[in-house]
């Protein structure tokens, strides 16, 4: 019988030989839903688990040129090729963080920006200093849209004003394309800047690659470091356990921020049609633990870029104390383009920006968790899930060796992020929402057990681990008075 490594080798060899239509990625469950292969009034649309995937007929087209622009093409350069090509002088290079000049933990200290920002407000600050100085025209970001219009809570726009930009801030764990704001900077001369999660700042490199128009314009790229993206299932599920009918929502908020809690402590908050306001923290939700994996994108566990490697500048959340007890929110910042580390030193120098230079070691270990399911984790899932079209991945199959207890970690944040689709669909179809909240709380019980060894189910799985760790010491000491 093959095995599963064997397929693994198998079936890229023999799909790399033909041409690949956007369809392709989407039906392999490796499509991110960028918008990067959409041109002129092509679309993306929903599919039935609230993720935006390429339809119509376009979508079923073999391009030439589409397979070098998705960052899931096997036929596209990776991230350490778009990095050595973008910052070849770069003075600092790690395994982890990529290529990079400079790197900061902190906030930005002049006006409002961490205060409305999500972390410290640097996403935002930079985005405005860009326009402020002349280097760009527009810069593209996610914004809230309104759901009457296309059922879509957030969207990418261009925004050309400070307070556009402004107007922007925060993160947003939901399903954005950039086809449309593409789609204007290709039509309308000037300088740009695009904010996105890393998958989707490597696609606007491979884009600015193949069209020469979108090179020139495209002048900076802003990456969010990136554990996963969620699908709009996700609101469905805030909304049933906040009480509100879906229909009736107005905006999402998915970390409101409080300065008297701690940044890693999410509330989640729902606007309602007739102004009303809904919240809850994340933590008491019976999906709100962010790293079980519920409503992930499949194309995320097939992803090895945590921190924006291909992005001019990067950032993310400074997830170690004291900063993640700081409600005020706090960033880690890599500089990867020198004429932003210029920028960026010259406003602290002013003190404008209150930024702290840190090593790679220090991000990394703010990044830890994600870091650790991209690397082994994501070397584990290659081996016993192997995508079903060839991918270029700079982690090899493996991780057989694991403990079990991160085996079965991974397993079931992999059966989580699948099955909390299917059965909330399930859920909405039969109008029964707590046969989705019954098997939600169910499959947190059972995440938390094996990963934070909680609960009767925890006591057991360490009980386990003991005797597990025990018969192991027992064959080492067994081998090695045979040896
Ligand atoms: C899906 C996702 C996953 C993330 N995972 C991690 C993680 O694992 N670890 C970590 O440290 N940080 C993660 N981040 C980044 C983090 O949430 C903050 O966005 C980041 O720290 C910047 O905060 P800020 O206060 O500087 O940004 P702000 O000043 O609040 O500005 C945020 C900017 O990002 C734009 N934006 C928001 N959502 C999106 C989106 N989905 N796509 C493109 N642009 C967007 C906004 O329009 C705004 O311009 C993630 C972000 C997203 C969107
Ligand atoms: S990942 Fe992006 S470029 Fe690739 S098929 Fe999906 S939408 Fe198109
Ligand atoms: S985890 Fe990777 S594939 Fe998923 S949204 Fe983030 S960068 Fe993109």
């Amino acid at each position: 019988m093959r095995c599963a490594r064997d397929r693994a080798r198998i079936w890229p060899r023999r799909l790399a030989e033909r041409p690949l239509a956007p369809r392709d990625v989407a039906a392999a469950g490796l499509c991110i839903g960028c918008g990067a292969c959409a041109k002129g009034d092509e679309a993306l649309g929903w599919d039935r688990f609230g993720q935006l995937k390429p339809v119509g007929a376009w979508a079923g087209e073999r391009r030439r040129g589409f397979a070098r622009v998705c960052p899931f093409s096997p036929a596209a350069r990776d991230e350490d090729e778009i990095a050595t090509g973008r910052f070849p002088d770069a003075p600092e290079r790690d395994g982890r963080i990529g290529s990079f000049e400079t790197a900061y933990v902190g906030h930005v200290a002049e006006d409002a920006f961490r205060a409305m920002g999500s972390s410290g407000g640097m996403v935002s600050w930079v985005a405005t200093e860009l326009l402020r100085q002349g280097l760009v025209d527009g810069v593209a970001h996610v914004a809230p849209a309104d759901p009457d219009r296309d059922g879509r809570f957030f969207d990418y726009r261009l925004s050309r004003s400070e307070a556009e930009i402004r107007r922007g801030a925060k993160s947003r764990y939901y399903p954005v394309e950039m086809s449309r704001v593409i789609e204007e900077m290709r039509l309308t001369p000037g300088r740009y800047a695009v904010v996105g999660a890393p998958c989707f700042i490597k696609a606007v490199n491979l884009l600015s690659a193949e069209d020469a128009v979108l090179g020139e314009r495209i002048a900076f790229t802003l990456g969010l470091f990136c554990g996963h993206m969620k699908s709009a299932r996700l609101v469905d599920s805030f909304a049933w356990q906040l009480g509100a009918p879906i229909g009736t929502v107005r905006a999402v908020e998915y970390r409101r921020k409080d300065p008297d809690r701690p940044a890693n402590w999410y509330t989640a908050q729902l606007t309602l049609a007739d102004g009303s306001e809904r919240r809850q923290d994340w933590w008491h939700l019976a999906d709100g633990d962010w790293g079980a994996g519920f409503f992930q994108n499949s194309a995320c566990d097939y992803c090895d870029d945590v921190v924006a490697e291909t992005a001019d500048i990067a950032f993310g959340d400074a997830w170690v104390e004291p900063y993640s007890s700081d409600g005020r929110g706090t960033n880690v910042v890599v500089v990867r383009n020198p004429e932003l580390r210029r920028l960026v030193s010259a406003a602290i120098a002013e003190g404008r920006l209150a930024l702290d230079p840190v090593d790679a070691a220090f991000i990394a270990n703010t990044q830890a968790a994600g870091l650790r399911h991209r690397r082994e984790g994501l070397a584990y899932r290659l081996r016993i899930a192997p995508p079903r079209l060839p991918l270029r991945k700079r982690v090899a199959p493996g991780g057989g060796s694991l403990p079990l207890r991160r085996r079965l970690i991974y397993r079931c944040r992999r059966r989580i992020a699948i099955d909390s689709h299917r059965v909330l669909v399930l859920a909405r179809a039969a109008g029964w929402p707590a046969l989705y909240l019954r098997w939600a709380k169910a499959a947190l019980r059972l995440y938390e057990a094996l990963a934070y060894l909680r609960g009767p189910l925890g006591g057991a799985f360490r009980r386990v681990g003991a005797v597990w760790r025990r018969k192991g010491s027992d064959d080492a000491n067994h081998a090695l008075r045979h040896s």
